[in-house]
């Protein structure tokens, strides 16, 4: 089975992180970058309290912090990495913190293009919420991808609304769908942004999600299983409703992710499949204690021991 992958390698998915080196002949390298961005979820515009599931403090890395110049964030990111890769690499600057689309276009062009400055930067990656593009936005990266590296990741978290109004998203499927297609149709990379176990969702409507996913113009996507984090609006709503949470443990996950990812089109590249928390923000009910590169060998062993892969049991719409 193995020569007849789609994606021409030999691991049973398909692995986005060979994409880079196959488009620019060497490893890049994403640089988090806070560049101090809210979102509409916590100003108001939206919502207010951001979405349950939320604590940016869990995630961004020590290095980056809005008080320092996109400049300084770049190079220390530079540092921080140049030990781990002697090889060549290029560098993404990744606007990761909130909805790095979420100012006026003014502020996004000095932003982004004071990033594309830096001479090692190759290109970016922005994570945004979707009703956090327009089409002058959209028209503007379409523009810079023609010269840079630009990869568009959006935050969808569910297919579902009930799901979205749940962890008060403030924005509904639709704006995603409409997002996402109008970013790709404009020759963009798009990624989209998952999280499977979210209150409410049984694990037959995760699967049936795959439909949706599959349908969108996505370049890649990323999961994640559902953990709760310290800070969170979650937390309170966890303890009040617990019957309506689903986290996985390590093996539990394993398996369903096996049946997902046999649901998802052959030609979706998967970047991501669980998240880890920092040990100190992390409430989550059931232990999972194992670093990302060991789950993940053990996902793949499962995937070779099962004989199954990516697209087994996807069917192209009629
Ligand atoms: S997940 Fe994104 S959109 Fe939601 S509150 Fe956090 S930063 Fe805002």
């Amino acid at each position: 089975m193995e020569n007849s992958y789609p994606w021409r390698h030999l691991r049973r998915f398909n692995a986005f992180t060979d994409f880079f080196k196959q488009l620019h002949g060497k490893r890049l390298q994403k640089l988090s970058i806070d560049a101090g961005f809210s979102c509409p979820n916590r100003t108001g515009k939206t919502r207010t309290g951001g979405c349950t599931f939320c604590n940016n403090r869990a995630f961004n890395p020590s290095y980056c912090t809005p008080d320092k110049s996109i400049t300084r964030q770049i190079e220390e990111g530079i540092q921080f990495h140049r030990w781990r890769y002697r090889r060549s690499v290029g560098y993404l600057a990744y606007f990761q913190a909130y909805s790095n689309t979420y100012a006026p276009i003014d502020s996004l062009h000095k932003l982004y293009e004071e990033a594309l400055a830096h001479p090692e930067v190759v290109g970016l990656v922005i994570g945004t919420r979707p009703d956090c593009v327009d089409e002058t936005i959209l028209d503007y990266l379409a523009e810079l991808s023609r010269s840079y590296v630009i990869l568009l990741e959006f935050g969808i978290e569910s297919v579902y609304d009930q799901s979205l109004e749940r962890i008060n998203r403030g924005h509904d499927f639709a704006a995603s769908q409409w997002a996402v297609r109008e970013a790709a149709a404009r020759g963009l990379m798009v990624g989209g942004h998952f999280i499977l176990g979210l209150p409410g969702e049984s694990e037959s409507a995760m699967l049936e999600a795959t439909q949706f996913i599959n349908e969108l113009p996505f370049h890649h996507i990323k999961l994640h299983q559902l953990q709760l984090i310290k800070g969170t609006a979650m937390v309170k709503d966890y303890r009040k409703h617990p019957q309506d949470y689903r986290f996985f443990s390590p093996d539990e996950y394993i398996r369903f992710l096996i049946q997902f990812v046999e649901r998802l089109r052959p030609d979706l590249q998967l970047e991501r499949f669980a998240s880890e928390v920092p040990p100190a923000f992390n409430l989550t009910p059931v232990s999972w204690d194992l670093r990302y590169d060991v789950f993940l060998k053990r996902f793949e062993a499962e995937l070779e021991r099962c004989d199954t892969w990516q697209g087994r049991l996807w069917k192209p719409q009629a």
